[in-house]
């Protein structure tokens, strides 16, 4: 299940950060983005500049933060985090920006969650490197300009278009991150499997990764689970046979859709007649966000066409019904 409790998590987020690669070199796939930003480091590098402030988009789960303590460790320069509903006023990412060093790379994750008030201290910053502060109240408030050493702003968001314009325009690099092919998950979960110090057979890699929504983050995760199983059951190396039974354990099937996908798919067929539906009304139907629905689950069922998106709402396709072993009403 995707609900896990504070300290599981803590633990999860310790076994990521042990996985994530720390040199573009050992980052697998997202050929483009990778190529345009070892471009931009080297010449950043060359000039002894800070990179240009770089703006990440794509799904969750697709390697964003790991990219973005990937440039840092490219750079040579310390990587300071935060994210967008952790920073509540001006005052804190003042805090956060007068702290930094020199060439920094600040993260901030989620960043389209930024409070305006908070989002409008980042303009001069990240254009002229300063901070502009009010001092004092009423009539004697002043304001005072803080210079700032030169560092790079990494931001990272599910959808670009949830950027305000001027935030978006700041930004001298964009990357989108693509979920990935079979083949670089099959590689990333071999890799995973190394550093868990297990052998897998690469059937069963492959069946992994194609059954993990195109993101590494969930192929990982597979991984694990299928690993316990595999090591109750004694087996040495992990087989095709294991990874089949593990993935039918944890409800996904062989196109890597999971329970909330197939309840949000039937409530579309069944509910809504195929749609179009609103996703408000979706979301409230299957008691998701209506956020976590267009962030986590619809992106990837956009783009394996089992729903589509049209100016009255979201619909299924023939794809969904074949899916679910249905007749596509009105019999096309
Ligand atoms: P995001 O910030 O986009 O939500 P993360 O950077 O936290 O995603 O990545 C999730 C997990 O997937 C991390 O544990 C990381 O190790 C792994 N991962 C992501 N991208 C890659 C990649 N290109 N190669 C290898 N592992 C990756």
């Amino acid at each position: 299940d995707r609900i896990i409790s504070g300290e599981q998590q803590g633990r999860e987020d310790e076994i990521e950060q042990s996985l994530r690669p720390e040199l573009l070199s050992q980052y697998i796939g997202q050929e483009k983005t990778k190529h345009n930003l070892s471009i931009f480091i080297e010449a950043a590098k060359m000039r002894e500049e800070p990179l240009d402030h770089t703006l990440l988009y794509g799904p969750p789960g697709l390697g964003k933060t790991t990219l973005a303590s990937i440039i840092a460790n490219e750079m040579e320069v310390q990587f300071r985090t935060t994210s967008g509903p952790a920073v509540e006023r001006a005052g804190d990412l003042a805090a956060i920006l007068s702290s930094l060093e020199a060439g920094d790379v600040l993260f901030i994750d989620e960043i389209h969650r930024l409070p305006r008030s908070v989002e409008e201290v980042l303009y001069p910053a990240m254009e002229d490197f300063c901070l502009d502060i009010v001092v004092g109240t009423g009539p004697s408030a002043r304001s005072v300009r803080l210079d700032l050493p030169p560092f790079t702003l990494v931001g990272a968001t599910t959808r670009a278009g949830l950027l305000s314009a001027p935030l978006r325009d700041r930004f001298g690099v964009h990357g989108r991150l693509e979920f990935y092919s079979n083949e670089a998950l099959s590689d990333i979960i071999r890799r995973t499997a190394e550093i868990f110090n297990v052998s897998i057979d690469e059937e069963a890699s492959d069946e992994i990764a194609s059954r993990s929504r195109g993101t590494p983050r969930i192929a990982n995760r597979l991984l694990k689970r299928v690993r316990d199983i595999a090591q109750v059951k004694g087996e040495s190396e992990i087989s095709l046979a294991t990874a089949r039974e593990a993935l039918g354990m944890l409800q996904v099937d062989e196109d890597g859709l999971d329970h909330i996908d197939h309840k949000l798919l039937l409530a579309l067929m069944d509910s809504f007649r195929g749609g179009p539906v609103g996703v408000d009304t979706m979301a409230a139907t299957i008691g998701e966000e209506s956020q976590t629905i267009e962030d986590v689950y619809e992106p990837f069922l956009l783009q394996k066409g089992y729903i589509q998106r049209t100016p009255r709402g979201r619909t299924a396709t023939p794809k969904t019904y074949m899916h679910f072993d249905r007749e596509t009403p009105g019999g096309s």
